[in-house]
């Protein structure tokens, strides 16, 4: 192994933690048997760095997350900080640590094992087979354009105003990640937009279309509206292979095509920013899940989505893909055979904790 990289976890408030000891148990597997050679630190982050230094996300942690080849990153918030001004929120460190890191493209599976998928399933929404990766660009458009706020009319009403704005170059560098993900997958892409009746979603579809032309005609490449897109993902979500689209759509999309897989527990996630000149690109993972304060502190989170988020940090920021298919194929035994956590609970199946499930998973692992 060449020179060893900087791995930095920040596990955060609620289950964050909980899960991310699990996670950290894989790691250490991977490092006890020679599989890795990470320099693994770890920052408080959300809440827990609010309670102790008074700010959801110091100067240091984000020096540090800057500088970190990957990071693995919990869940923030919960009620103990509901009140906290919005700018100082848990929340706050997140949307901060995306922007500063410039991981532009999120990529969210959407993926069912089969082992969920019996005859005694309680969850009818679960679609057999399906694998749908979806790309959502994520630090441009409508939740950042300009104008924004709310301002006040000469009559004391008020008016609201988002503006949806994406630039050639913002649309390129999302469509590139899509395309370079669709070679390695079934070699197709879905770009979904609204040309119909927004300039950007028409800029958007044009931009893919010459992209696509110039650099990746051996990729197949379609388009659909974005209410379509969500009708279609309802009727036959198998149709899909990677979706391509912006913020918001992004935003909505990817929780209806996360309910076709059945938890939350099980729903990974990654961020990337661009290729650097020196061949460096920023990496940011976590779970799809947030910090689960209703089960917070007693032993009932699904670490899986932790541990997949470690799998996707293995493959895109690390080159490690054997390690990551080797951890997935771990949960897909795991769920097979193992007991299951309450969230993924079946009838037949003794019901396990968080740790027990990290146990299940290291004895897959090992074996
Ligand atoms: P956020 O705003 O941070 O995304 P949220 O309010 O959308 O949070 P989550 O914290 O993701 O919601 O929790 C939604 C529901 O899913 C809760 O009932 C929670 O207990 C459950 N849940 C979330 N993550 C897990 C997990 N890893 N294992 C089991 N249940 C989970
Ligand atoms: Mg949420």
């Amino acid at each position: 192994m060449s020179e060893r990289k900087n791995l930095l976890l920040m596990p955060g408030d609620g289950i964050g933690p909980e899960v991310m000891a699990q996670a950290k148990r894989v790691l250490d597997w991977l490092q006890k048997t020679g599989r890795a050679d990470f320099a693994i630190t770890e920052e408080l982050v959300g809440g827990a760095s609010i309670d102790a230094h008074g700010v959801p996300l110091t100067e240091a942690a984000l020096a540090h997350a800057l500088a970190a080849d990957a990071v693995l990153f919990g869940s923030v918030g919960g009620p103990k900080w509901d009140t906290v001004p919005f700018d100082i929120r848990p929340e706050a460190a997140l949307l901060k640590l995306r922007k500063e890191m410039g991981v532009f493209a999120n990529l969210r599976p959407a993926k069912v094992f089969d082992a969920l998928v019996d005859a005694s399933s309680l969850k009818p929404e679960l679609v057999r087979g399906l694998d749908i990766m979806i790309v959502r660009e994520l630090i441009g458009g409508i939740y950042f354009g300009e104008p924004r706020g709310i301002e006040t009319l000469p009559d004391g009403s008020k008016r609201g105003v988002n503006t949806e704005v994406y630039t050639t170059g913002e649309i390129e560098r999302v469509g590139r990640v899509a395309f370079e993900l669709a070679r390695k997958r079934q070699n197709r892409v879905c770009s979904v937009e609204k040309a119909n009746v927004m300039e950007s979603g028409l800029l958007w579809r044009q931009v893919m279309t010459a992209l696509h032309a110039a650099e990746y005609p051996d990729v197949q490449l379609s388009h659909m509206y974005a209410d379509n897109c969500a009708m279609q993902l309802a009727k036959n979500p198998r149709q899909f292979d990677v979706i391509v689209t912006g913020n918001l759509f992004g935003d909505i999309l990817s929780d209806l095509a996360a309910m076709l897989t059945g938890s939350l527990g099980l729903l990974p996630s990654a961020t990337l920013g661009a290729v650097e000149p020196s061949g460096r690109r920023a990496g940011f993972y976590e779970p799809i899940h947030g910090s689960a304060p209703d089960i917070a502190g007693k032993g009932l989170a699904n670490p899986l989505a932790q541990i997949l988020s470690l799998a996707l940090m293995l493959r895109y920021s690390f080159g490690q893909g054997a390690n990551a298919a080797l951890i997935e194929q771990a949960v897909e035994n795991v769920l097979a055979k193992a007991g299951r956590t309450p969230d993924i609970a079946m009838p037949g199946r003794a019901k396990i904790s968080t740790s027990e499930m990290g146990d299940a998973l290291l004895a897959e692992l090992e074996a």
